[in-house]
């Protein structure tokens, strides 16, 4: 007899009809002998709806309060469901967040659960009853109502999963699976029948809407399969799984956050302890930040730029004006209409050339690139927000996603199983704390820096086919904001190409009047976990100890599973020993 956590989003329960059919499925699996728990979302726009009201009485609902609204959303739709099982002649209890015994942080609008029992769910079960449980909400130690985020029911589905040890979590939605990119988008997108928890990890919190990227942390952390399928099709979907149970693609998706902004502080004194100043400022206001760049620091001077979600710039603002003042920077220069384009591949680390064949079909639809990072399994760039969507066709056309062809003899090959809980599990005190699993070193690259580069569409296709044609294997790739119409870029390649790749930069550096530099040993310290990028204060768990230690950031590059810094090589083993007494790896 199996577990099963079905989850309904709101479009499945968006009327009574559609009610009746969602709770006849999970009549279904409850009559196949499964034991059943329902994940419910608010009916339809509900939750938007409210969000109106509210905006209709203020403009500035105290966050507690508009938790209260928002939860009654799920109140309404669960009640219907367990009606609806009930009119179909079976036992069904609808609970609450708070029933259940979800238990999260105070923080209200985002929160985060820290613990959940099973001890009532479980005796309903054993009753024989299909529970059916309110998503997206909780109750803090003080018994106020909280809230996940938009989006969050999928974690609390997928968390559910996790502590009920269920064999399975399907996630029924308007779409019959996970795609190569948004079909919303870009209709030539094709369903995956399978895809790893890093990549749905990084799509997720890259911008495909799909799943909360958050659900998928719980995933990976606690093994739990996670099958995304049509709510209203008879038909397999996306089997979300460990790594060596998908397939191994150089690029499996494109995401795009559609209202990104830029903020960059200039001309910042080029010594330990800004980058920290900055990013422990942002994590206390509980803002996560992506895409951090710094560049290079010329005469004592460095920029740091990072982009933020479109709708905390506000915030962001205030806080990054402030910490110019103190540090002394030059001044403060943001940009908000752009938008975020990645392309991510679990394959990718061991695929040459996929950086510059993304650059390249950018280049030839014209479409400038403001900003770029990378890690092992994806690459962002930062284009004009108008750009998104054909930087997302011609991406995807250039790693022929569109004719990847949802073959479901694979998907059916993989057998949905628990996979074992990761290790870090043990020791997290909430139980969606950020996760981190291991930091090291890596003294074995060479870091090649470009400056003066004009800020033209094709710059960085130039430069990377060049590499590419050289032979030469690219791991770390960033390239900063534009500054008076130039740009820079570095990229780290294996130390034994040095020399080569110092020719190529020159020979590059020539013919676009830019100059090239070379650091022959640089030291890179990896930090690997679950949710790096999205728990706000992850920059500043790593830029405080550094500059504690008096050891200067160079580069650094983030996803939601590795976080990459690049230091001095003098400096490796010592940001090694501190970094992993910060962490608690000592
Ligand atoms: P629900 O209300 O069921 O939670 P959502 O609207 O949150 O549904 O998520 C489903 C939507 O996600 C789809 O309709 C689709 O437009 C969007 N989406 C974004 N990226 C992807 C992707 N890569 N694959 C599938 N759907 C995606
Ligand atoms: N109802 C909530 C929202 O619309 C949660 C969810 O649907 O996942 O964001
Ligand atoms: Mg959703």
């Amino acid at each position: 007899m199996a577990l099963v956590v079905q989850k309904f989003g709101g479009t499945s329960v968006a009327d009574a009809a559609k009610i009746m059919n969602a709770a006849r499925k999970a009549i279904r699996r409850h009559e196949a002998g499964d034991r059943v728990v329902v994940v419910v979302s608010a009916m339809g726009h509900q939750t938007d709806i409210l969000v109106d009201l509210a905006k209709q009485i203020t403009d500035r609902p105290s966050a507690r309060e508009m938790d209260m609204l928002l939860s009654t959303g799920e109140q309404v739709s669960v009640a219907l469901f367990a009606m609806a099982i009930h009119a179909l002649g079976h036992k069904a209890v609808s609970l609450t967040g708070a029933q259940i015994g979800i238990k999260t942080d105070s923080v209200h609008g985002k929160a985060r659960i820290r613990s959940i029992s099973t001890d009532h769910v479980e005796s309903l079960l054993a009753d024989g009853a299909i529970v059916i449980a309110a998503g997206f909400q909780g109750i803090d130690q003080d018994g106020n109502i909280t809230t996940l985020g938009r989006g969050g029911s999928d974690t609390t589905a997928v968390a559910l999963a996790a502590v009920l040890g269920a064999d399975l979590c399907e996630i029924f939605t308007d779409v019959d699976g996970v795609y190569t990119t948004d079909p919303r988008i870009l209709p030539e997108a094709r369903r995956l029948p399978a895809i790893a928890y890093d990549e749905m990890l990084e799509l997720a919190s890259l911008g495909a809407g799909v799943m909360h990227s958050r659900s998928i942390e719980f995933a990976k952390k606690f093994g739990v399969p996670v099958m995304v399928r049509s709510s209203f099709k008879e038909m397999p979907g996306t089997m979300i799984v460990a790594a060596d149970r998908a397939p191994q693609r150089p690029a499996s998706g494109v995401a795009l956050a559609k209202d990104e902004a830029r903020f960059t502080l200039e001309n910042v004194p080029d010594e330990p302890g800004a980058s920290h100043a900055v990013f422990s400022r942002l994590a206390k206001a509980g803002i996560a930040v992506d895409m951090i760049v710094q560049n290079v620091g010329q005469q004592g001077k460095a920029d740091i730029s990072f982009t933020v979600p479109g709708d905390e710039a506000m915030a962001v603002r205030e806080i990054v004006e402030a910490v110019g003042r103190e540090l002394g920077a030059g001044g403060v220069s943001s940009d908000e209409g752009l938008a975020k384009v990645s392309l991510v591949g679990v394959g990718m680390a061991s695929a040459e050339g996929v950086a510059g064949r993304m650059f390249t079909a950018l280049a030839q639809h014209k479409i400038n690139v403001r900003m770029i990072t990378t890690s092992e399994i994806k690459i962002s760039v930062l284009v004009a927000r108008d750009d998104g969507p054909a930087a997302v066709q011609a991406v995807h056309r250039a790693f022929g996603l569109e004719s990847a062809g949802a073959s479901d003899t694979a998907a059916a090959a993989i057998e949905a199983g628990r996979s074992s809980p990761l290790e870090v599990v043990r020791r997290l005190e909430g139980m969606e704390d950020l996760a981190i699993e291991d930091c090291v070193l890596d003294a074995s690259q060479a870091l090649v820096t470009f400056t003066d580069l004009p800020d033209t569409p094709g710059v960085a296709a130039e430069v990377f086919e060049e590499v590419g044609r050289a032979g030469l294997f690219v791991d770390m790739i960033v390239q900063s904001h534009p500054r008076d119409g130039r740009a820079e870029i570095s990229f780290t390649v294996p130390a034994g190409d040095r020399d080569k790749a110092a020719d190529v930069a020159a020979r590059i550096a020539a013919s676009r009047r830019a100059t090239a530099a070379d650091v022959p040993h640089v030291a890179k310290l990896s930090i690997t976990g679950v949710g790096i990028r999205s728990h706000a204060g992850m920059a500043d768990r790593l830029f405080a100890p550094l500059a504690a230690a008096g050891v200067n950031v160079d580069l650094v590059s983030t996803s939601e599973v590795r976080l990459n810094v690049l230091v001095a090589a003098e400096h490796g083993e010592r940001s090694l020993t501190v970094l992993r007494q910060a962490l608690g790896l000592a």
